[in-house]
């Protein structure tokens, strides 16, 4: 054996090593969300932006849990209404994007934040939907997202992403300003989201600013499947 083929399979072996012990789970996650009729959101020459959180580790669990899923997947309907509050923003407010922080999550996913999070599990099905009976995420009819200015930076809208206070509802905003939790300027970005994503046909949850629904919890069911 030649010095060149020692090294050659000595490089091999190295890479071989390193792969398996990559953290990055190869997943082949388009084949996983078609064959469920999913699709993949488009982000090419439009104002959409995908960042998923929970491919990181900023978010509240504070690690990567989806591994190498980088792009936001959604039952086609639920997708059309994205692309709809789109080209109402792109009239609306030129200068601001959309930012993906999550959309479909399969029920494997769902199943580690609920094991994760550091909530009692009385309270635990207020914050984080038991995997048991499924988050409308692990159907792909459920988006997280929130407005970026035109360089992609997240506009204030007075929380993070899963924050799990009373800032983060949407029900009482005015008391929220009034006892100085919020500013009018942060409830005023966060009517812009609202107002695009109700006009092109989703539904707010009273808890979460960032969380939108395609369809209710009894359309969703009844029509879809859970990704598992
Ligand atoms: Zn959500």
């Amino acid at each position: 054996m030649t010095n060149s083929s020692i090294l050659i399979l000595l490089l091999a072996f190295i890479i071989l090593v390193s792969c398996s012990h990559s953290k990055k789970e190869n997943m082949d996650w388009d084949k996983i969300y078609s064959e469920q009729g999913l699709e993949k959101v488009k982000t090419d020459s439009s104002n959409i932006i995908v960042e998923l959180r929970y491919s990181t580790d900023n978010n509240f669990i504070g690690k990567d849990v989806y591994g190498n899923l980088e792009e936001a997947y959604l039952q086609p309907e639920a997708l059309e209404k994205l692309y709809t509050a789109s080209e109402v923003l792109a009239q609306s407010n030129p200068d601001l994007k959309i930012l993906i922080w999550d959309a479909a999550r399969p029920r494997r996913i769902q199943q580690i934040l609920w094991d994760t999070v550091d909530i009692p599990l009385e309270e635990r099905s207020q914050y984080v939907a038991n995997p048991e009976s499924g988050s409308i995420h692990n159907y792909g009819c459920a988006i997280d997202l929130t407005l970026a200015d035109s360089l992609g930076n997240p506009i204030d809208m007075g929380t993070d992403y899963d924050d799990f206070s009373e800032i983060a509802h949407i029900t009482d905003e005015s008391t929220l300003v009034d006892n100085e939790l919020l500013t009018q300027q942060q409830v005023e970005n966060r009517l812009i989201l609202r107002d695009i994503m109700v006009e092109a046909g989703f539904l707010t949850i009273n808890s979460e600013w960032w969380h939108f629904d395609a369809f209710s919890r009894e359309d969703t069911k009844s029509r879809f499947q859970i990704v598992e």
